[in-house]
């Protein structure tokens, strides 16, 4: 009896012993992954499009259903640019009132990274053209990465769907498949992000083939020049990211099997996010 009271003395007094700041670390710990979501495009400027299907409308579906299944777990925290109103208050207010250090933030990367090209510790290498962002586009999506690093941001998925350059757009093209882009190797974000590129990727490929277009690769395509993987050094080596082409558009005009296709998609994309950050 003695003992038990003894062994229940000393341990009253290591609980109120304990510093608090061991509880602090354990919660720290315990931080949710802070996941942001870019549903590539918007109102203005929509993408790729076939017949009335609006790349940037699709984009924006599959991200909210991506969205919403992150939201129901607690060990994430989840963010994204815009919702059917367009862009969300965030970042609309991030764009309009901190536009001047954009335009630095985004004229500094690129001063950086040109100087790191003349001196030869970066190597320019040539891949998939993508359209040239016009300039409004590119800023906001400079100004996307400022917020992320600023924001302690552990991944960023940017949600497309493609097309190729063709000349009859309203006709189906002849390529399908998905498309996992991931930060080249030589960029700081690199590593972890094609770790996570590849999770995702084997995700989605137990259900969709990866694309058949040549010029990405078989369907996991580093790149250096898309600003959403950080291009000119743009995000911090913690900021993980992807852009997935999710499909060529021209194979999605039904509408049921498209519904089909985002519910699908989205709960692979969430179980290749899970299985990064968690284990299998
Ligand atoms: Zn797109």
């Amino acid at each position: 009896m003695k003992k038990i009271f003894i062994t229940l003395f000393i341990f009253f007094v290591l609980i109120f012993l304990v510093p608090h700041d061991v509880f602090a670390v354990v919660s720290t710990q315990k931080d949710t992954i802070k996941i942001l979501l870019v549903p590539g495009h918007d109102d203005e400027i929509w993408g790729s499009q076939y017949g009335n299907l609006k790349e940037a409308d699709m984009n924006l579906v599959l991200a909210t259903k991506i969205y919403n299944i992150l939201k129901k777990d607690k060990r994430f925290k989840v963010y994204i640019t815009r919702d059917v109103l367009g862009y969300t208050t965030e970042f609309t207010n991030y764009f309009s009132f901190h536009q001047p250090e954009i335009i630095s933030f985004e004229e500094n990367a690129k001063k950086n990274m040109q100087d790191k090209i003349n001196n030869g510790s970066f190597v320019k290498k040539i891949e998939v053209v993508h359209n040239k962002a016009t300039e409004d586009v590119a800023l906001r999506l400079y100004g996307i990465n400022k917020w992320a690093d600023e924001n302690k941001i552990d991944a960023v998925i940017h949600i497309h769907f493609n097309d190729y350059p063709r000349e009859n757009t309203w006709a189906k093209g002849i390529y399908k498949g998905f498309t996992v882009y991931m930060p080249e190797e030589q960029m700081v974000n690199s590593k972890e992000s094609t770790k996570l590129a590849k999770s995702i990727f084997s995700q989605i490929s137990k259900k969709y083939i990866p694309s058949t277009y040549e010029k990405e690769l078989e369907g996991l395509t580093p790149d250096q020049s898309l600003i959403a993987l950080g291009s000119n050094g743009t995000l911090l080596k913690s900021v993980k990211s992807v852009l997935i082409e999710y499909g060529y558009i021209y194979r999605f005009g039904n509408s049921l099997a498209r519904h089909q296709m985002y519910t699908n998609m989205a709960n692979l994309t969430f179980s290749g996010l899970k299985n990064y950050f968690f284990g299998k």
